[in-house]
């Protein structure tokens, strides 16, 4: 939900629109009388109606469509995914009425209808059904177990009136065995109307808007739900999928969860700019992902992520969990209300480009883990672990020679988001290299304004006052405001910094950077192994090349990604021989490669190469270093 400045913000946007829409306008004039009760112009209902063919109907009663012929259309991609999707192309039905009597839909384009023009004074109502088969965090899902949805999988926007509040009723399916379902949804009820839902109930709730309506995804079914409260705002846990995270453990993951959101809540300042807030988990045998929203979060894990009884200490699985949890909610300031211009407001029919997301993944990914450490989750060993991993992320990747933080943000529609065999070559990652650049921008600040009387300066602050200036503004954040705060705060002068981090393909001095914080970073091979240049997976009993990197030995030898290893020096290869047959050479020795292309066999002289130093070691050095526990220490 949003908050109080931003509803007015919202309200106001209403009545300039108003303006020029004489329906609206009857309208508002209306709820000026009646001031207690909002007026809804827009009503949504949706049902799980057939959860064994994965189906929901849906349906949109418009009280004053265009006279002209309303259009309709769904959005093409959901934010922050940047990936076109199509999601009209799930709609299997679709029909409109007006009246009792049926009004035809032409279709505009992929994602748009148009419903023919009506004398406009009666309601227009689209009824159409969806189909739900993508277990992911960006979709929408529906078997007889549950049902989860974005709503720009189901509500189609009624264009012209993207500002209108509208009501939705969510039902439930029909039929015994969903008695128990309930729901999970950060949308607020319809408090005022009288099937209003219930808290976790089907019935009515309200969105102020179209962007407010699509940015609640909403669960049913028997989820495992729990809940907590961090700066006095409610928080929950809903846990969907076989699961044992129960008891103990779900206790566990509350009290580390709250940790973080408190933590976090106050980095920015309290009062929390959300009424209350949702994780939405859902359990599966192998997954990962997130997506954020204003007032809650999907995520998809691994059910051995999550803690379970008898767990002891804080195992990887769960510690990147946790990661993943504090990643999506740091995203409600940063992203969800902190935006790039290009975001203000979103385009949902097209690509919507910016070179801005080095600092809205990046700078996420960076507090990310940095909130696990200061709210006391994990230790400076763990997070000095999880760094170095972030560094030989980026370092292993020869793709960040050739493409910049900006262009890489640009380009994510196309290149980060439709990754293939070339993009470790050809593309760098605005998540891990994003998160390189908030390191180095903080340690660069923190060591430029140390001592001074006034304070230092850190990101922290710079965080905070885009938190001011644009989030609790909505101004959206240009190309150059992130150094202009950074300046202006600090007083440093980082024309040359942002334009090497961010326009430039040179790696970041982070040795030079970290050293004043007792920090040594050193780079060395994992093994003596000789090096291929290659990343292998293994392929039921074969060995086939996954990457094959720029100017390595393999890619010199003329491999390809795709082939599958078959034979060294005349010996078979297989997944777990290969390493130890490789091991037994040296850099600079020449082996004979047998390997099929497609089913083409295949003769390669490869020349090794000694092993990469690309692992990265992280290690403290004076103990007690001031500005380092200033940096680290738990806040
Ligand atoms: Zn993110």
């Amino acid at each position: 939900m949003p908050n109080k400045r931003q509803q007015t913000h919202s309200d106001f946007r209403t009545r300039r629109l108003a303006a020029y829409n004489p329906a609206i306008a009857i309208l508002y004039a209306k709820l000026d009388m009646k001031a207690a009760k909002p007026v809804f112009a827009i009503r949504y209902a949706l049902r799980p109606a057939k959860p064994e063919a994965h189906l929901y109907e849906v349906s949109c009663r418009i009280e004053h469509p265009d006279p002209a012929g309303q259009r309709l259309a769904l959005p093409a991609w959901i934010p922050g995914s940047y990936l076109i999707r199509d999601f009209a192309r799930h709609i299997v039905s679709i029909s409109a009425e007006a009246g009792g009597a049926p009004v035809a839909l032409t279709r505009i384009d992929k994602h748009t209808w148009q419903a023919a023009a009506t004398n406009g004074k009666q309601a227009l109502t689209l009824n159409y059904t969806v189909y739900a088969w993508d277990l992911s965090v960006r979709g929408a899902h529906l078997d007889p177990t549950h049902a989860f949805f974005n709503g720009t999988s189901v509500f189609l926007r009624v264009v012209g009136q993207e500002e209108a509040p509208c009501l939705i009723d969510l039902q439930p399916p029909k039929g015994k065995p969903y008695s128990g379902w309930r729901v999970a949804t950060a949308l607020t009820p319809a408090h005022k109307e009288k099937q209003a839902a219930e808290p976790h109930g089907f019935g009515l709730y309200a969105a102020a808007s179209y962007d407010e309506l699509i940015d609640h995804p909403v669960e049913m079914g028997t989820f495992t739900l729990t809940s907590f409260t961090a700066c006095g705002v409610p928080h929950e846990i809903a846990i969907t999928g076989r699961h044992d995270c129960t008891d103990n453990a779900l206790k566990r993951l509350t009290a580390d969860l709250k940790k973080i959101c408190e933590w976090q809540i106050r980095f920015f300042g309290e009062p929390a700019p959300m009424k209350k807030y949702v994780f939405l988990v859902t359990t599966v045998g192998e997954g990962y992902g997130g997506l954020e929203h204003r007032a809650s979060t999907a995520l998809l894990c691994s059910r051995d992520d999550l803690p379970y009884a008898g767990m002891t200490g804080l195992p990887e699985r769960y510690r990147t969990f946790l990661g993943l949890c504090s990643h999506e909610y740091f995203h409600t300031w940063n992203v969800k209300r902190i935006k790039p211009a290009a975001f203000t407001p979103y385009n949902l029919d097209r690509e919507n480009y910016t070179t801005l997301l080095w600092a809205f993944e990046g700078f996420t990914s960076y507090y990310d883990d940095l909130a696990l450490l200061r709210s006391g989750v994990i230790s400076e060993k763990d997070w000095l672990e999880l760094t170095a991993k972030t560094i030989d992320n980026v370092l292993r990747a020869p793709g960040r020679l050739k493409q910049s933080l900006a262009d890489s943000s640009f380009d994510a529609w196309s290149k980060y988001y439709r990754p293939d065999e070339n993009t470790p070559n050809a593309v760098v990652s605005y998540y891990a290299k994003g998160a390189l650049v908030a390191l180095a921008l903080d340690l660069t600040l923190r060591a430029g304004t140390a001592g001074r009387r006034s304070g230092h300066i850190s990101l922290d602050e710079v965080m905070r006052a885009l938190w001011q200036r644009h989030g609790q503004t909505g101004l959206g954040v240009g190309d150059d405001d992130i150094r202009k705060v950074a300046e202006a705060l600090s007083g440093l002068r980082l024309k040359r910094f942002f334009n090497e981090a961010v326009n430039g393909t040179r790696d970041l001095p982070l040795e030079k950077l970290l050293k004043p914080f007792g920090i040594t970073l050193r780079r060395e091979a994992a093994s003596n192994t000789p090096s291929l240049g290659v990343k292998t997976v293994t392929d039921g009993s074969d060995l086939k090349l996954s990457v094959v990197y720029a100017d390595g030995a393999a890619q010199h030898a003329g491999l390809s990604a795709g082939d599958v290893l078959v034979a060294i020096d005349g010996i078979r290869i297989t997944p777990a021989s290969f390493e130890r047959q490789l091991g037994r050479h040296r850099a600079g020795d020449t082996v004979e490669l047998l390997a099929f292309r497609r089913d083409e066999l295949m003769r390669f002289s490869v020349s090794l190469t000694a092993a990469a130093t690309d692992t990265t070691q992280l290690k403290t050095g004076a103990a007690g270093n001031a500005l380092r526990k200033q940096w680290l220490g738990k806040s």
